[in-house]
């Protein structure tokens, strides 16, 4: 389909009044809070993409047989729109959002969006929501582009017929009490990806199948979870929805390596691109839980931290399991995470130069 001639905008005849709108932004937490509108495009097999349009945010009518209630084929994105330092607002990275959320789609056996329309959906969605991005140091419009199985069919096969949307959020700090050191709790009863799965596809399926680990950690009085690899449950993969770093005494920063069982974050590559430029030794390779608690208890590793687009950096202070609990360094913020984090902040929010070409202005 032709792309921008194709895209109908159908503005919302009662949006929120403006002090109201104030109101909601005030504190908006993480995911509550919801803008006007969305962008909608349909799929089907014999018409392909079609029907594009930004239209006012509201409920849908799904039939109770839609595929996608049964046989979870469903894919998703998060990405954020910044204020920038000149007053304008920008992307960070889409792209590379388009990318990973073709590649799900390709796991699911769902259709591919092209890359060109994702990236307008979403800067039309924008355009229209703009007033919607939360002033302050943490305030961000989160977006979440999203793609289910429609078809109103139960056999079990890839559906003809899909839903692409994508929805914004108004968010602030992601961390309630804002940025502190997050405890971890290392899951041996449950894993969240095997080789051959979908730990590469950012599907609904795999947060659904991690719950029950990261409601174990809650239960044992920490803040997320940490998956291990399902084969020897040896090596470290990642949280429930954060990548994983760690900072040795030697200067050297090392993440586990991309072999289709963790999702390929792109504040983790991010992160990777800059501690490179930065002329930081950086590996991607396989850590032992093991060798995480030797490592920590004897000094040789002194910082951890996950990463991620909602919360961007978080350090990790403490690692708790089954074998019991230690601290990382000093249980702080360690020097490298802060100063990784800021650099990354000050790039996505337009107060410093951006010489990866990331920004993506509106
Ligand atoms: N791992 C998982 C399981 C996630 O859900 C996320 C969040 N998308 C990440 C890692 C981090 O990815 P990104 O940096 O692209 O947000």
């Amino acid at each position: 389909m032709s792309i921008s001639s194709a895209f109908r905008l159908e503005p919302h005849e009662a949006p929120v009044a403006a002090a109201e709108r104030a109101k909601r932004l005030i504190d908006p937490g993480f995911g509550r809070v919801f803008t006007d509108h969305m962008a909608v495009i349909r799929y089907s097999d014999a018409e392909g993409w079609h029907d594009a349009h930004i239209g006012p945010r509201g409920a849908l009518p799904i039939d109770p047989a839609s595929s996608v209630l049964h046989y979870a084929q469903e894919i998703f994105e998060g990405l954020k729109a910044y204020r920038q330092a000149d007053g304008g607002t920008a992307l960070f990275r889409p792209h590379a959002n388009a990318r990973r959320f073709r590649d799900s789609a390709r796991r699911l056996a769902m259709p591919e969006l092209p890359e060109a329309l994702f990236v307008e959906s979403i800067e039309r969605l924008v355009a229209a929501d703009r007033d919607w991005i939360p002033e302050g140091e943490e305030g961000a419009l989160y977006l979440r582009p999203f793609m289910f199985a429609s078809e109103v069919f139960l056999g079990v096969k890839p559906a003809a017929e899909y839903l692409y949307m994508v929805i914004a959020s108004s968010v602030g700090a992601y961390w309630k009490g804002g940025a502190r050191p997050i405890s971890v709790w290392v899951s041996r009863d449950f894993t969240r990806a095997a080789p051959g799965g979908t730990g590469a596809a950012k599907c609904g399926g795999n947060y659904a199948a991690s719950l029950i680990a990261q409601k174990e950690a809650i239960g044992q009085g920490c803040d997320q979870v940490v998956f291990l690899d399902a084969a020897e449950r040896r090596w470290v993969e990642e949280l429930g929805g954060m990548n994983l770093f760690f900072v040795h005494a030697d200067g050297s920063l090392v993440t586990p390596p991309l072999t289709g069982t963790i999702l390929p974050g792109i504040t983790r590559d991010s992160l990777l691109t800059l501690a490179r430029a930065e002329g930081m030794a950086v590996r991607e390779e396989p850590y032992a839980i093991d060798a995480w608690r030797a490592d920590a208890v004897s000094g040789a590793l002194t910082e951890a931290f996950a990463c991620g687009t909602a919360a961007v950096v978080t350090a990790i202070g403490t690692v708790a399991g089954a074998d019991g609990r230690f601290t990382v360094g000093d249980g702080g913020i360690g020097p490298v995470t802060q100063r990784l984090h800021r650099a990354l902040a000050a790039i996505q929010r337009g107060q410093a130069p951006d010489p990866h070409g990331w920004v993506h202005p509106l």
